[in-house]
């Protein structure tokens, strides 16, 4: 087989590492090193920034694959065994290379490193886990860096991971753990899990040595998440949003991402040959988004389902708020906060605005419409001095006159 250079296994693995959407960086700090300050990438003040694409993916890191050779056969993954792709593989000293050199042109802010299973899960761990210690310890590097782990390896190499990651992550890949056995036959959703506890373990473990010594080692500060795949199989959003919920309570997650699965060429039977819209993958985001910051149990999202399907035209909060109508119009002027946050068009910034200018004064629509993301949506949710919506918060025509008419996508 031909050997090809840096750039063209750059332009494999850059492109088969696509798929993962779970490399956003929010929630990071910049990495200090209390004896040996400063370094490469050790950004001060700002932490880690990140953006996004209009599809919400992460474009601040550099996003590679270790390799795309793979001894699975998961088949949804264009990587997967028996696909007819080119493969290509790095050694961990030209990832290095890579991340320097993007680094120092200002492209990106860090790393996002998986990787197929080569030879077998522990070498493959090794391997990624030689990446980031050479960026930390040869090259003083202080930026970010998101490593994919391997549930099935040894758990000291997990250890190891740690030490140089800011982020670690486990996909569940589906959101049933039929669906798993049956697309993802190597791969057992007991031992993923087993691996998430157990890395939830050793960050509790960490924070409490943090609590004790501020120059305890870090281990994986920006904590660990995970990505599920959304359409393989004939899962509802229902069936994902419990596993999240799942997934934040038993493990402590930062994030789970959503990813609308991509047909592949000459994919399996079982697959459905669509791509489903990328609406349910944002509705997901939203819903996900209700229940880590709105205060919504994720049974009431779900309640507000049809079928256990988010409504691809409406987003979840205003679906919720629609069905709830006998707990509006709220009072903008003496509405706790956990109540404001439950009303259409108000996001948590515009919530905690509203808490404050009303302590110099008595809100009117206009100053609450000025917050808010739309007042046609807002409006026949509240009351303030001078407004009260009526009967039209009764009217069988308010889910189409508050509609928001079709955008380009973005989240939240
Ligand atoms: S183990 Fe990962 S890379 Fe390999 S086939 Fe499965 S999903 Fe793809």
């Amino acid at each position: 087989m031909a050997r090809l250079d840096i750039t063209k296994k750059l332009a494999v693995l850059a492109d088969a590492a696509k798929y993962d959407a779970s490399c956003a960086s929010s929630g990071a700090k910049p990495r200090k090193d209390p004896v040996k300050p400063g370094g490469i990438g050790s950004i001060t003040g700002q932490g880690i920034c990140h953006s996004y694409a209009p599809d919400g993916r992460c474009i601040s890191l550099l996003k590679l694959l270790l390799t795309n050779h793979c001894i699975y056969d998961c088949l949804y993954c264009v990587n997967r065994a028996s696909s007819d792709v080119q493969r290509a593989r790095f050694t961990p000293e030209e990832v290095v290379q890579l991340t320097l050199d993007f680094y120092r042109r200002n492209y990106i802010e860090g790393l996002f490193l998986s990787s197929g299973i080569i030879r077998s899960p522990d070498y493959t761990m090794e391997q990624l886990v030689r990446v980031a210690q050479l960026l930390r310890e040869e090259h003083g590097f202080r930026g970010y860096i998101h490593l994919k782990t391997i549930p099935d390896a040894d758990p000291n190499l997990i250890e190891q991971a740690g030490r140089y990651a800011d982020r670690l992550s486990i996909n569940v890949e589906l959101p049933k753990a039929t669906s798993l056995e049956k697309l993802a036959p190597q791969k057992q959703a007991g031992t993923i899990r087993k691996a998430m506890g157990g890395l939830r373990l050793r960050l509790d473990e960490a924070e409490d040595e943090r609590k004790r010594s501020r120059r305890a080692p870090a281990f994986a500060p920006a904590g660990q998440s995970t990505q599920m795949i959304v359409g393989a199989d004939g899962e509802k959003d229902s069936d994902i949003l419990a596993s999240s919920a799942n997934l934040y309570s038993g493990y402590k997650l930062k994030r789970v991402y959503y990813s609308a699965y991509s047909p592949i060429p000459g994919s399996s039977q079982s697959l459905p040959a669509r791509k489903p819209p990328l609406m349910r993958e944002h509705r997901l985001y939203q819903a996900d988004w209700l229940y880590r910051f709105y205060g919504f149990a994720m049974d009431e999202v779900v309640g507000a389902t049809d079928g256990g399907m988010l409504d691809l035209d409406l987003d979840p909060k205003l679906a919720w708020a629609l069905r709830n109508r006998q707990r509006f119009p709220i009072d903008v002027n003496t509405a706790s906060r956990e109540e404001l946050l439950r009303v259409p068009g108000l996001g948590v910034k515009s919530v905690d605005r509203i808490i404050d200018i009303r302590r110099l004064t008595t809100m009117r629509l206009d100053d609450v419409a000025k917050l808010a993301r739309s007042a046609k949506v807002l409006r026949p949710f509240v009351t303030a001095l001078d407004w009260t919506p009526g009967a039209s918060l009764d009217g069988t025509h308010l889910a189409r006159a508050v509609k928001r008419p079709a955008e380009q996508l973005s989240l939240f």
